[in-house]
């Protein structure tokens, strides 16, 4: 590798918006056999909208629980939650001129959803996973929630008073980079992968929305990096990623390619950063490490 190729390679790159940390990066990047992609804030815009609230209990010793009152207890919960749905949620909330109190207490599970008291009341909002794992019947929610994920939403529970009371779920679109970024990865050799905590009906739907084969979803924060060494079997493998959750699968990827729009955490996690939130620029990116790389030879 001669320095100089290597200099005008990573001036070219971030010129189009690409930083690469240091020379190695740039030198390995064009070699990845997987690249492994997030899904919520890296695929698709990280900003889901609020489709459907439904109350699962039409009374509670006395008390009518409609729509509003599912969609209260929700925000409730997540007004303390960083989490883009959790954001999407306190939003739609205080757009529909609901009154937000404040919780006694907050609790968030990463991956899973967040548990809060609220005037004496345990509240508890997630994945139906997380839910009913916490002890929770969600029969009642089980079929409106297969049907939401099949049309590729995410559905949140709520449970006030140790009791389902009902959904939230929410659509997050695919970017427009999205779709044409795996097609070139794929006619360039390459072998491009979703990782998601989002269950599997709803990361299979967008999956199939861009053209993505391999999917794993319903993986745990913790999880995220020991997928990453499982693909390392194949050759070397890039994680591109935004959010907190990310870093450690950032960090176990050869290359790790960090979403600019991101965290912080990510950011610093990366070896490549993406200043424009444009998937397009993953596929330049490599372009330019494989020119280099061939000068070079
Ligand atoms: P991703 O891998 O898509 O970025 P996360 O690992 O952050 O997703 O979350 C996985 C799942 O956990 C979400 O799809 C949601 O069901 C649940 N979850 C996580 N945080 C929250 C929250 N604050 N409120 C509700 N559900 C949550
Ligand atoms: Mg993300």
């Amino acid at each position: 590798a001669t320095p100089t190729a290597v200099m005008v390679g990573m001036s070219k790159a971030a010129q189009n918006g690409v930083i690469f940390k240091d020379g190695m990066s740039l030198e390995m990047l064009g070699k990845v056999k997987t690249i492994v992609f997030d899904k919520t804030g890296t695929l698709t815009s990280g900003k889901p909208t609020v489709t459907d609230v439904i109350s699962l209990k039409q009374s509670m010793s006395g008390k009518i629980i409609g729509e509003d009152k599912v969609l209260e207890v929700a925000a409730i919960a997540e007004k303390n939650s960083e989490h883009p749905l959790a954001k999407s949620i306190v939003q739609y909330a205080i757009n529909m001129k609901i009154q937000l109190g404040k919780s006694d207490s907050f609790f968030a599970v990463p991956g899973k959803g967040v548990r809060a008291v609220y005037d004496g009341n345990n509240i508890l909002v997630g994945s139906p996973g997380f839910v009913q794992d916490e002890g929770i019947n969600i029969e009642s929610a089980q079929r409106i929630s297969n049907q939401l994920q099949e049309k590729g939403k995410t559905v949140i529970l709520v449970v006030w008073c140790e009791t389902l009371i009902g959904l939230v779920a929410l659509i997050d679109t695919p970017k427009s980079s999205a779709r044409p970024a795996i097609q070139y990865l794929q006619k360039m050799g390459i072998k491009t992968v979703m990782l998601t905590g989002d269950n599997q009906s709803t990361a299979k739907f967008v999956a199939d929305d861009i053209g993505i084969m391999t999917v794993f979803a319903n993986v745990l924060p913790s999880a995220k990096s020991d997928v990453i060494q499982s693909l390392q079997k194949n050759g070397p493998v890039a994680m591109v990623g935004d959010g907190i959750n990310d870093a450690p699968a950032l960090t176990s990827a050869d290359i790790g390619i960090a979403i600019g729009s991101g965290t912080d955490i990510a950011l610093e996690a990366g070896n490549v950063i993406l200043i424009r939130d444009d998937l397009m620029d993953v596929v330049s990116a490599i372009e330019t490490s494989r020119k280099t790389v061939s000068k070079i030879k």
